[in-house]
């Protein structure tokens, strides 16, 4: 029996992770579960598979949770309580489903406790990644991503030697906007953006999708994971999410990974590595339906959040935290409807340019230069 502890559990990659422990109880044990402030999904869940400790963000949803609870587990509070959440001493494999760099403190914890890691959770990586890394190295710890593109790469490279790699390749969707000139994106609405054609996710993600700074994250995710260098990475746009990612190797041989687009493969892969397991309801592809795959350019010219991702990767130092933290205040204002789509951009440009870089930052620097980000694009202001 597997025991799992998830961080960020009411969210999409969460609940589809509570689909795949509930319809495999034999295999897999909930023991420590955290979620924000979403009670309405978090309590027929906890009800039903009843990890014994719980985290929630704040003192009122505790309140509220415990009235609603039909058993009495421990709950703890706050970022601190991620932390005993995912260093649970019977916890083997966390799953890390929060959104955004809050995911950074209980990765870390996590890894230091020596659990697997199940990492859906991109920012932890783009914000920190040579801590991340190297905190895994130093701990033995294994880090299955979740990501369907890191799946797809992690599952290409399965047996074969890291030195004849010749390059990464990642698939785009392309997002909300794909089929979009850049003229037309000035005046788009947050709920034309929220509208993904192949992807069921969380809102900051789809946004991120619709910008393509999802793709640049899965970028320095991937240079992270597998260890490859900027320029071994390329971004392709396949508009059918059919194939996840491939990899290039030195001989011309390119291996892809294919599947329908359904996240519960690559998180129950993370949860059942290195088995693999029948899903139930899943849908199997049938490429005499489909037809045909395409394939398209990325631009830099028409996705500039694409090329600040390869640029802030290659500068290194602090300029991915300040990536990370920049594009989540913009994506926040623009949800709340205080800046226009085109302005995530030109808010995560204008940090990048006036960020003084940091080598080899430390937790502290990189969480001071998150802080400076946000502030920093909080207070800019754009002419209408
Ligand atoms: P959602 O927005 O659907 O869910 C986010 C989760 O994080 C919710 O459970 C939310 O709680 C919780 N959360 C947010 N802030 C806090 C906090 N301060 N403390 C504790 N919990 C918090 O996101 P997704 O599931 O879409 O994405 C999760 C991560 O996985 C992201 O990093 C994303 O990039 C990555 N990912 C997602 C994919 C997808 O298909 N969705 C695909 C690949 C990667 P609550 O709502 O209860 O407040
Ligand atoms: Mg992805």
């Amino acid at each position: 029996m597997k025991k799992i502890s998830i961080i960020g559990g009411t969210g999409s990659i969460g609940t589809q992770t509570l689909d795949v422990i509930a319809a495999n109880p034999d295999l897999f044990e909930l023991t420590s579960f955290a979620f924000g402030r979403n009670t309405t999904v978090a309590v027929p869940w906890l009800n039903r598979l009843q990890p014994m400790l719980v985290g929630v963000q704040d003192e009122t949803t505790r309140q509220e949770l415990e009235q609603q609870l039909t058993y009495q587990p421990t709950i703890v509070i706050g970022e601190e309580g991620l932390l005993d959440i995912v260093t649970h001493p019977e916890v083997d494999t966390v799953i890390t489903a929060v959104v955004g760099a809050v995911g950074l403190r209980p990765t870390l914890a996590a890894i230091e406790a020596g659990k697997t890691i199940g990492l859906a959770n991109k920012e932890t990586l783009v914000t920190a990644g040579h801590l991340v890394m190297k905190l895994a190295r130093e701990k033995n710890v294994t880090i299955l991503p979740v990501d369907s593109e890191h799946a797809a790469i992690f599952q290409c490279l399965n047996g074969e030697r890291r030195e004849d790699v010749r390059q990464i390749i990642l698939t785009a969707s392309g997002g909300s906007f794909r089929d979009q000139s850049r003229e037309e994106l000035a005046d788009v609405t947050v709920e034309q953006a929220l509208a993904h054609p192949n992807w069921s996710m969380g809102a900051k993600i789809t946004i991120d999708s619709a910008t393509m700074m999802n793709k640049g994250f899965e970028v320095i995710e991937a240079h992270w994971l597998f260890d490859v260098d900027y320029a071994d990475i390329d971004v392709v746009i396949h508009r059918e999410s059919i194939i996840h990612s491939m990899v290039e190797f030195n001989d011309g041989a390119v291996m892809a990974q294919l599947g329908m687009p359904d996240m519960r493969e690559p998180i129950q892969y993370a949860l059942t590595y290195p088995s693999r397991l029948e899903i139930q309801g899943g849908e199997r592809l049938n490429l005499k339906e489909i037809g045909r795959l395409h394939f398209a350019d990325a631009s830099f010219e028409r996705y500039p959040l694409l090329r600040l991702a390869f640029e802030a990767g290659q500068a290194g130092g602090s300029m991915p935290s300040v990536l990370n933290a920049a594009n989540e205040q913009a994506v926040d204002r623009f949800l709340k409807g205080d800046i226009r789509f085109l302005e995530i951009e030109a808010s995560v440009e204008a940090a990048l340019q006036a960020h003084e870089l940091i080598e080899e930052p430390s937790l502290d620097q990189i969480l001071e230069a998150d802080r400076w980000a946000r502030e920093f694009v909080s207070s800019l202001t754009f002419a209408n």
